[in-house]
């Protein structure tokens, strides 16, 4: 039986993840499909637990499993620790190391019900439909830090393998020749050495995709570009910290950071989680918008284990709920009935049917 390792972690993870696991048990049982899941400790609420953000019982069970299903963690309660014990250094970092996921996948549609959501004008995002590709496990996070003393100095390398760039660079080929076969590559080769090396590469992997029209573009002008003229994106790839950056400018073309999906691949295994963090100013109160950890799921069905038909039927629901107007608090305009986290939960299931 196909196995899901499901990590709630902090702050509103624990209400965003039951959500999506309860819509994945109802489009699974609709199409008489059975999957194992089990709950693993990650985070703030792990340190508290056993004094670890990643415990080796998670580690070992999300290796197992064929796909990972993780809300958010860390909140102010952990800030106060050893930054390599913190949450996010603590357990996010080495466990997308350990599972080796290179890439992180981010796709951003504009629903057209959520038009007015966006706190750009309507006309800008419009026609959005684009997807960023991350290196995830190489640049500046990854790369030697330290500290000097005489005179106070900090540093952090940022270093890229050539093996690197070559197989997130291709995956956005690959992604962009099953779409619209336009590949924005972002980088900042103007100044940096990385990047100069990073474009040669690219140069170089596009001579085996001739049909994908290959583009470079500066960081600075990409982010430029992405409020001036989103629409003009179809797939864009990047390093580790500049998509960091440009993903979460991008989820505002989507209408909120509650909406935007990500996969963590590598190969078929992935981990899946919504792009947002645990939300401390929320938390506990069924405020959080279940939604991108409910398209996070649609896209483990997609990518890991190629159920394209349940996938589709979570994404259609979604926009079904948003068009009959089911709105969470961040999504909602002052004098739009707000729902809870659970009620958009069950509006999904309800969708489903
Ligand atoms: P955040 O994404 O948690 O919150 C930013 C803002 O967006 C807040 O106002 C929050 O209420 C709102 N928001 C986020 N998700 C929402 C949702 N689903 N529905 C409605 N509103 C939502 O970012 P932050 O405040 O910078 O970080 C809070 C904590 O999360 C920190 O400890 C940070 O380290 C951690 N974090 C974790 C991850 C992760 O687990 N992958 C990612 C980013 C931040």
């Amino acid at each position: 039986m196909p196995k899901i390792a499901v990590l709630p972690g902090d702050g509103i993870g624990q209400e965003i993840i039951p959500e999506a696991v309860k819509v994945l048990q109802a489009v699974l049982g609709k199409n008489n499909l059975k999957f194992e899941y089990q709950e693993y400790l990650i985070g703030g609420a792990a340190i508290d637990q056993t004094g670890k953000a990643l415990p080796l019982e998670t580690l070992n069970a999300c290796q197992e499993a064929d796909a990972v299903l993780l809300g958010a963690i860390g909140g102010p309660k952990w800030d106060v620790l050893p930054a390599p014990e913190r949450p996010e250094l603590g357990a996010l970092l080495p466990l997308r190391k350990e599972l080796n996921l290179y890439a992180n996948i981010r796709p951003v549609k504009m629903v057209p019900s959520l038009l007015s959501a966006s706190t750009l004008k309507e006309e800008t995002v419009k026609n959005v439909d684009l997807v960023v590709l991350r290196e995830l496990t190489g640049g500046l996070y990854f790369g030697e830090k330290g500290r000097h003393d005489h005179p106070p100095a900090a540093y952090d390398v940022l270093v890229y393998t050539e093996i690197e760039i070559r197989r997130i660079v291709e995956l956005g080929f690959q992604t962009a020749q099953e779409r619209r076969k336009k590949l924005c590559s972002v980088d900042k080769a103007n100044v940096l050495e990385s990047s100069r090396f990073w474009r040669e590469i690219a140069n170089d992997v596009a001579r085996h995709y001739p049909e994908v029209e290959l583009t470079h573009m500066y960081v600075d002008n990409a982010a430029m570009q992405m409020v001036r003229y989103p629409a003009q994106f179809d797939v864009i790839v990047t390093e580790n910290m500049f998509g960091d950056i440009l993903t979460d400018l991008a989820s505002m073309l989507g209408g909120s950071i509650g909406m935007l999906a990500s996969a963590s691949m590598n190969g078929k295994k992935g981990l899946y989680e919504p792009a947002h963090g645990s939300a401390p100013d929320i938390a506990g109160q069924n405020k959080a918008n279940p939604l991108a950890t409910i398209l996070s799921a649609a896209m483990m069905l997609r990518y890991t284990f190629e159920l394209h038909a349940e996938a589709d039927q979570i994404e259609k629901a979604v926009t079904k709920v948003l068009d009959a107007g089911y709105r969470t608090a961040d999504l909602a305009k002052p004098h739009e009935k707000i729902v809870g986290t659970r009620e958009m939960g069950d509006a999904v299931i309800a969708a489903l049917a």
